[in-house]
């Protein structure tokens, strides 16, 4: 099986996340996308975030319709900091050799990767797949693997519909007023409301 893992903090998701997931489960012939929406994300360490059950709740409407979508409480479940690579030393030690695991993220955050923990580690376990955004149009990811063990067979970066949305200005956007009309499913705008958040 082919397995993608899209971790983020995913607050709120939004439809940049379902674009890039959907991208990559088509460019790659993903069997299964699953979310992974962060505990307590490392690299948001100072910033104050939605409690998890809202954003995983948000995942949940989000991915509904989708039969190759799954979320996973399994970082939230966990706790102190939540890093990828315990994520997928767990989902191997399940799965075993038989699935192939892809991490799947934003070439913003693949830029990143080396600054991650245990990037060598990652690359053991999984490859990682960068899919392009209007801020990160490219990576090289020639230099990326000089620092990294010289993996560059497990990085690729995907181009997919450019959506310039982020969580930030979903946030900024509820905080003034502004519409989020098709910026997010309408089922999360309906929770957002719901629930009062970000205002
Ligand atoms: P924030 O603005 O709160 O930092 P975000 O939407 O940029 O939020 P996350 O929710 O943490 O970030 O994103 C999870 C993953 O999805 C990351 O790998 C990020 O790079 C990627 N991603 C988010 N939005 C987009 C987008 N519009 N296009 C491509 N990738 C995206």
């Amino acid at each position: 099986m082919k397995l993608g893992i899209f971790g983020g903090t995913f607050d709120p998701v939004h439809m940049g996340h379902l674009v890039v997931a959907e991208e990559t489960r088509e460019q790659l012939g993903l069997d299964e996308v699953l979310f992974v929406p962060a505990g307590k994300p490392w690299f948001k360490s100072e910033m104050p975030v939605t409690d998890a059950e809202h954003r995983l709740a948000m995942v949940d409407l989000a991915i509904a319709s989708n039969p190759a979508f799954y979320s996973s409480d399994l970082e939230m479940a966990r706790p102190g900091p939540s890093y990828t690579v315990d994520t997928l030393e767990l989902l191997h030690e399940k799965l075993g050799d038989s699935s192939q695991l892809f991490v799947v993220l934003g070439a913003d955050a693949l830029s990143e990767l080396e600054r991650w923990y245990q990037p060598q580690r990652i690359l053991e376990l999984a490859n990682v797949v960068g899919v392009t955004r209007p801020s990160h149009r490219s990576v090289d990811l020639g230099e990326l693997s000089k620092t990294l063990g010289n993996a560059r067979d497990r990085l690729s970066l995907l181009e997919g519909p450019l959506i310039e949305v982020s969580g930030t200005e979903i946030r900024k956007r509820i905080h003034e007023g502004r519409s989020i009309r098709y910026l997010v499913p309408e089922s999360v705008e309906g929770y957002i409301l719901e629930h009062g958040l970000y205002r």
